[in-house]
């Protein structure tokens, strides 16, 4: 079967990452949830756990990642995609990165707080994202946001606090 980026139903994949951030906030988390689909199957799930886990590293992409660390020596490059509801981090963008398997990125809500875009100056994170696209249900993300912390959509979409 020949992968074919813009063949996938994004918006079906990012609800269900978005049913991740759900469980997320209803946990007390920040409403950040993550699926990683490899040949049209979700084969991964991650959502937000840093304060039941006690853990800082707990994000949603990176317990995706980690959910099927032991299988991403099986996948062809290429073949993998990770749909999050908010634009990944430094250490999440790191982290699919250095998985050598998940090369494709959907996020909903863009970050503009954490801004990591000039990684992608990095030749590195260039050779390893083929697909990068952002705002698939924006504002369901945002919507989850607002009812967590409407200070904190705030640094997210304007990348400061209001005045
Ligand atoms: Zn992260």
């Amino acid at each position: 079967m020949t992968f074919n980026f813009n063949s996938l139903d994004h918006a079906y994949f990012m609800s269900e990452a978005l049913n991740e951030a759900t469980q997320a906030l209803q946990a007390g988390e920040r409403p950040i949830g993550a699926v990683i689909v490899h040949n049209g199957q979700i084969i991964g799930r991650g959502q937000a756990q840093h304060k039941n886990n006690r853990n800082r590293l707990a994000h949603a992409e990176l317990n995706a990642l980690l959910s099927v660390a032991n299988r991403l020596y099986e996948f062809d490059r290429g073949d993998a995609v990770i749909y999050t509801t908010v634009e990944p981090c430094e250490m999440c963008l790191g982290a699919i990165v250095m998985s050598d398997a998940v090369n494709h990125i959907v996020y909903a809500l863009p970050d503009r707080w954490i801004n990591t875009a000039p990684m992608f100056a990095m030749p590195h994170v260039q050779r390893h994202i083929y697909n990068y696209l952002g705002g698939v249900l924006e504002k369901d993300s945002a919507d989850l946001w607002e009812k967590y912390s409407p200070r904190e959509l705030s640094l997210i979409r304007e990348g400061k606090l209001p005045e």
